[in-house]
């Protein structure tokens, strides 16, 4: 359309893309004072054993917008990545979720259980991201070895081997790793085999259709082999009925999480 404008004048707007960056630009503003005036709060979806039995819970940060209302995360954190809100707001989640490992502690019920928090590629990429990890376990007094942080592919290999350092660090006092939304991305058996990690969690798209799909069934026992190979652990992501359960124990799946067993909810809400 603006083609046959010339080459020499300037193209003022595209209104789409105007009302996209503006868009942006109030979810920044709307972030920014959620921060301030405590609209986060953590939902906590339970990881079962083989048996049923809980064992920990995966941290999904939840925003209460005082006029849209509850807005998803998949919304939300792109713009706090790109704006680097997700700095604090990382911070927020890790120190909440430290908290209630803490307030865990005095129940025999709760006191084993790990919390799972999802780590950004910017907050993971900051060059203190483990010492302020390691300030916030000390100061917290939560126990390291209940504490897992979730990572992705795509993060992990930009800059491996700062993240294979990071990773050791943190994992030297106790805390693990599991690898986010695993089969969604590009890793090589190579980087997997030399990434430092405690578990791979296969990816909800993979389980969803894994009793009607051949292809979905293959990648999830391939999955469930290469970890087993490899020594690490494996969560099902997105388990929603007890025919995927009953597939995914019988390829020798251990943990799973999903709708069939809990979905998220605020922690006063949890079935343990
Ligand atoms: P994720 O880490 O892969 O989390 C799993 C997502 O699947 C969650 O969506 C969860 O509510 C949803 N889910 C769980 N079980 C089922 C199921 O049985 N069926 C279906 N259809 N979905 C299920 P949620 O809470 O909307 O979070 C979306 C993504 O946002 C997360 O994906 C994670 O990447 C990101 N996220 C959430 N909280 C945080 C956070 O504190 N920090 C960062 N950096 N990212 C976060
Ligand atoms: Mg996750
Ligand atoms: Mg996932
Ligand atoms: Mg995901």
């Amino acid at each position: 359309q603006a083609k046959g404008a010339g080459r020499n004048t300037l193209r003022f707007f595209d209104p789409a893309m105007q009302a996209a960056a503006s868009e942006r630009a109030d979810m920044e503003a709307d972030l920014r004072r959620a921060l301030q005036e405590e609209q986060f709060t953590l939902h906590y979806q339970p990881v079962v054993d083989h048996a049923g039995m809980v064992t920990g819970v995966e941290a999904l940060l939840r925003w209460l917008h005082p006029a849209k209302g509850m807005v998803s995360p998949a919304e939300f954190i792109p713009v706090a990545e790109q704006t680097g809100l997700i700095l604090s707001l990382g911070q927020w989640v890790l120190e909440a979720a430290c908290a209630q490992l803490v307030a865990w502690n005095d129940n025999p019920q709760t006191q084993k259980l790990s919390i799972a928090v999802n780590v950004s590629a910017r907050q993971f990429r900051h060059p203190d991201f483990s010492t302020h990890i390691l300030d916030l376990l000390r100061t917290s007094g939560a126990n390291p070895y209940r504490l897992k942080l979730e990572l992705t592919e795509s993060l992990l290999l930009t800059d491996f081997e700062e993240a294979v350092i990071k990773m050791g660090e943190l994992r030297s006092i106790g805390v693990s790793f599991s690898l986010d939304d695993f089969g969604t991305g590009y890793s090589s058996l190579a980087y997997l085999k030399r990434l430092p990690l405690d578990q791979l969690k296969i990816d909800q798209s993979f389980v969803r259709d894994v009793l009607t799909d051949p292809n979905d069934a293959a990648i999830a026992k391939t999955i469930l082999n290469l970890a087993n190979s490899l020594d690490l652990g494996v969560v099902a992501e997105g388990v929603e009925t007890a025919g995927q359960r009953d597939f995914l124990l019988r390829e020798g799946c251990r943990a799973f999480q999903g709708y069939f067993f809990g979905r998220p909810v605020p922690v006063e809400m949890l079935h343990l």
